[in-house]
């Protein structure tokens, strides 16, 4: 895929686009930024219909075009079902309408559980199945054992995606991954991050023994680093054919930087948007209309002289602190 940034007959082109889950979303997981959002903005709404504008100005290039948009499948179950289809039978329309188009983006969805991809799900509405067919990538929050394996259950429903599971590091056994990468195409190694902004707790000799922080921080930074390099070590040969993918935001912060607010951002479900999915306050406000989200974004772009997330980011920091923590320069 080619990195698209940069702006084109006054079009903003970015790599991708994330729709955000819900600000309210149903899963209440302990530690999510989403979560921390939703107690900073109580009050914020979203609304559908404006996503759905947003997304056919995408897929035709009116004002941005996008190699990829990807979906939440949690960013509308704020809705009843039955708008939750609609909100899918309407993308299919779009995307049906404008297949053609030099503009239109890849399609991938991410997902909590396969149930919102299967029968109790939004995408199962009559003709559902064209829609499966736009749909090119599938990330499900966690590998899930059932009798029947998460990729044939896709494929019985009309899915030709490529699939992905994250797996939280840390919170699987680094000899785990044989099934799910029996069954996936990609195991994502994601590392749980704190809302921007936030620390992360560094352990360090003194903390441990003064016991100053909680557990589920201890499971955090160093205890992830560790279960990675065993991943790394257990599995070199699917590391190496790329079938693990270690957090971007992990490779980024290696390297020289990341991409939000430059070439790609978060559109939350009230059309607000911020470079970094994991930020606690949008760098806009709400949007009232498709074009308002498109100029929502064009305000975030570090290029027009919006905020570039990862100064605010502490992972390359911490990382740093942990590396002087381990030789010993910091007790
Ligand atoms: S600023 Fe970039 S690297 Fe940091 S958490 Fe956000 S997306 Fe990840």
């Amino acid at each position: 895929m080619i990195t698209l940034f940069g702006e084109r007959d006054n079009r903003i082109l970015l790599n991708a686009i994330l729709l955000q889950s819900s600000i309210r979303c149903k899963h209440q997981c302990q530690g999510c930024y989403t979560r921390a959002q939703e107690a900073k903005n109580p009050d914020r709404q979203s609304d559908y219909f404006i996503l759905l504008g947003f997304i056919r100005n995408l897929v035709q290039g009116k004002g941005i075009a996008a190699n990829q948009i990807c979906i939440s499948l949690d960013t509308l179950i704020d809705q009843e079902l039955e708008q939750q289809r609609q909100f899918f039978l309407e993308l299919l329309c779009i995307f049906k309408k404008y297949q053609r188009s030099e503009w239109l983006p890849e399609l991938a969805l991410t997902a909590h559980d396969l149930s919102l991809l299967g029968g109790k799900g939004p995408l199962n509405f009559p003709s559902g199945n064209h829609l499966r067919r736009y749909i090119n990538h599938i990330s499900l929050s966690s590998y899930q054992t059932t009798t029947d394996s998460p990729r044939a259950i896709l494929e019985d429903l009309g899915y030709s995606a490529t699939l992905n599971y994250n797996q939280t590091l840390g919170l699987f056994k680094a000899g785990d991954l044989q099934e799910p990468l029996g069954s996936a195409d990609f195991v994502y190694l994601n590392l749980h991050k704190p809302p921007l902004g936030e620390e992360y707790p560094i352990i360090t000799s003194s903390s441990r023994r003064l016991n100053v922080l909680p557990v589920n921080q201890i499971v955090s930074i160093q205890s992830q680093l560790e279960s990675l390099k065993k991943v790394k070590s257990n599995y070199e040969d699917a590391w190496t054919e790329g079938k693990i993918i270690q957090d971007h935001c992990l490779t980024d912060s290696l390297a020289s930087g990341c991409g939000a607010n430059i070439s790609k951002v978060t559109v939350w479900p009230d059309g607000a948007v911020s470079g970094c999915p994991y930020a606690l306050e949008p760098q806009t406000g709400p949007a009232n209309s498709a074009d308002e989200i498109v100029e929502n974004i064009r305000k975030s772009l570090v290029r027009n002289g919006g905020h570039y997330s990862f100064e605010d980011c502490k992972i390359s920091e911490t990382l740093v602190n942990l590396t002087r923590v381990k030789l010993g320069l910091e007790s």
